[in-house]
């Protein structure tokens, strides 16, 4: 706590890293932290690189110091070298958003080995890579905030996607043990669990499995992504200080 209002009155701006930052729920993550004029770095992994340069132009635009980094969160040693380049760079790692994610989605009879470990390595090891990667450097400033963007269907399951589900529901188990483990150093570990939202990731769903999704919304429309940005961007505030260990779900209802 003292750390954090010695940094706010010094006014630092913030070193953030969003990874799966370049479009969909990450982007709008990103556009959010404008708001404080931080140090902005997006991770992402297409090598075409056309929605990063997008979302540096958006974030350019808000006079805020951004890059982009193509890397595969899912490489342990490309993401410790990462994240080494970062901590010599700016010093530090103040918010550390774990959000880059695949679904490669079949019920289960059908999923082949492939499936289950793609998804379980960029949804969940990645989690594991970034955040023990920035973990000492948060503890040594004793501040940090982090939070891991996991899935209602982590909560609740869905037909055709076993291994996406294992992944989001392994995230909110590694959230409440790391809470536990680097509470001590002022650093706050938190999941935000999305409903149904409006990005490339659910635009492939067809229109019928996207009604049905619809139907079983209380708020009776998709999410966008600026309504989880807001909740990631507010657990990552002075104001949410006293939040560490929950999984915060941001669904319109549809799960209660
Ligand atoms: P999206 O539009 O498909 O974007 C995925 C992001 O992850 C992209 O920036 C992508 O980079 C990045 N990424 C994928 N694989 C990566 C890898 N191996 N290394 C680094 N970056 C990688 O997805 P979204 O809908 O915004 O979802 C964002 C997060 O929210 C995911 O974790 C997802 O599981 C979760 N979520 C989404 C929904 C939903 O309804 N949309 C619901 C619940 C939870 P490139 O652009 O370079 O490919």
């Amino acid at each position: 706590m003292l750390k954090e209002k010695k940094r706010m009155e010094q006014k630092q701006k913030r070193v953030v890293v969003v990874t799966g930052g370049s479009r969909g729920i990450g982007r709008a993550i990103a556009l959010r932290f404008t708001a404080e004029n931080p140090k902005l770095i997006i991770v992402h992994y297409d090598p075409d690189e056309k929605a990063s340069d997008e979302t540096l132009e958006l974030l350019k635009k808000n006079r805020v110091e951004a890059m982009s980094r193509k890397l595969d969160v899912s490489s342990w040693e490309d993401v410790n070298a990462f994240f080494k380049g970062v901590i010599e760079q700016f010093g530090r790692v103040d918010v550390l958003i774990n959000n880059a994610g695949i679904t490669r989605d079949t019920l289960l009879m059908r999923m082949n080995e492939k499936d289950w470990d793609s998804v379980i390595q960029v949804n969940l090891k990645s989690v594991f890579n970034c955040t023990q990667a920035v973990l000492r450097a948060m503890m040594k400033e004793r501040y940090g905030r982090i939070v891991n963007i996991s899935s209602v269907v982590g909560q609740i399951g869905n037909p055709g996607q076993a291994n996406y589900s294992a992944s989001k529901a392994g995230i909110m188990g590694f959230t409440k043990t790391v809470a536990r483990e680097a509470a001590p150093r002022g650093i706050t570990v938190n999941a935000v669990a999305p409903g149904f939202i409006d990005t490339e990731m659910t635009a492939v769903l067809p229109e019928k499995v996207r009604e049905s999704f619809v139907q079983q919304i209380p708020l009776g429309r998709m999410g966008a992504p600026e309504d989880v940005a807001e909740t990631v961007y507010w657990l990552c505030s002075q104001a949410a200080g006293y939040i560490t260990g929950q999984v915060i779900h941001v669904n319109g209802g549809m799960y209660m």
